[in-house]
């Protein structure tokens, strides 16, 4: 059978930035994206529509993305998409584990899982529903608030996952109403917590 050695392995990347995560459990922490191409999930508030179709994006090497990785010395590597589990993430978590480096996943959960991650966010859309192999996986939930629908997608999604995972409601950034729907709904079910986009507050990625 013919292998594909790792440095012929590529993928379509909109960006990588060196920044903070703005969200979930770690946020502030200082944090180097790398932003895959391609998504079928299709969320009407998506503020990442560049990133659904992955033509006409350049598709760089495991070496390229590891040294850019090593450039910036992050405390974390952030894979996100797009949706990143539509590509096969083991080569270039593999590489990037074996230089020592923290690598974190965000993902919808829409496909198959792959890669060796050591924290795993999974937000879930009800545009497409989550591959099950995503529940065993998740470290946090994080579900984005739109409307009261989403809130009853966010306790089916909550059911799904491990009891040790922290649950956060992260309000929907370019919906006002959905700030106080996610603060009255977490003042009445404590396993809750608030999430939100510190990122966006700073101004910055
Ligand atoms: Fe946008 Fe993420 Fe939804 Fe895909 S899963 S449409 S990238 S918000």
């Amino acid at each position: 059978m013919k292998t594909v050695s790792i440095n012929n392995f590529t993928y379509p990347i909109v960006e990588t930035f060196h920044s903070i995560q703005g969200e979930g459990a770690w946020t502030g922490v200082n944090a180097l994206f790398i932003r895959l191409a391609g998504c079928d999930v299709g969320c009407p508030w998506c503020d990442q529509k560049e990133s659904w179709s992955a033509k006409g994006y350049t598709r760089r090497s495991i070496p390229e993305l590891t040294l850019s990785a090593r450039q910036s010395n992050p405390a974390i590597v952030v894979i996100t998409g797009g949706e990143p589990l539509l590509h096969d993430l083991n080569p270039l978590t593999k590489e990037l584990k074996s230089l020592g480096l923290r690598i974190h996943l965000e993902t919808s959960g829409a496909h198959r899982f792959t890669g060796c991650f050591d924290w795993v966010t999974f937000s879930p859309k009800p545009y497409k529903s989550p591959h099950e192999s995503i529940y065993a996986q998740a470290s946090e939930l994080k579900v984005v608030i739109d409307d009261e629908q989403d809130l009853q997608w966010a306790e089916i999604q909550g059911q799904k996952v491990g009891a040790g995972v922290v649950k956060y409601l992260q309000p929907q950034w370019t919906n006002p109403r959905s700030q106080e729907l996610v603060f009255d709904y977490v003042l009445g079910h404590p396993d809750w917590r608030v999430s939100l986009q510190t990122h966006k507050f700073l101004g910055v990625r």
